[in-house]
């Protein structure tokens, strides 16, 4: 993962970047229609228009599949902070508190060689999930 958050958080904001990057390349490239460019100015700005109709599109695709994703998303009370959150797949991060959340305790240790030098959690006996303890900036 790039950022330390939630996966349906990670998807939220890839698709808010890539609306406001698409924003950003049309207004560019109506620059090339505003300056009185000649016919290069319609060129770049049909190309910067295009670029920036596909970010819109492509944001358009990862709301849609983190929408899907989050309809099959496990809802369930984080153990480190008592919030409500949705996990996507065996290993996601909780929405509130970044703790790294699994629902293999096996997955643990390995986890949290890849991504924090925090402590590893014991599961806790009867719960289905475990926490590892990530380093809270
Ligand atoms: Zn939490």
């Amino acid at each position: 993962m790039l950022l330390k958050s939630s996966k349906i958080n990670e998807f939220r904001l890839w698709g808010l970047l890539l609306t406001m990057g698409g924003m950003l390349i049309m207004i560019i490239g109506l620059a090339g229609v505003v300056f009185d460019w000649g016919a290069v100015g319609r060129i770049i700005a049909v190309i910067f228009l295009i670029l920036g109709m596909i970010s819109m599109l492509g944001s358009m695709a990862i709301y849609f599949w983190a929408g899907m994703m989050s309809t099959s998303a496990v809802a369930l009370d984080c153990p480190e902070c008592g919030k409500r959150t949705k996990m996507i797949g065996k290993t996601d991060r909780c929405m509130f508190c970044k703790t790294i959340l699994t629902v293999d305790p096996s997955m643990a240790p390995a986890e949290a060689e890849i991504s924090d030098e925090g402590n590893i959690r014991q599961p806790e006996t009867g719960s289905a999930t475990t926490a590892i303890d990530s380093s809270k900036n």
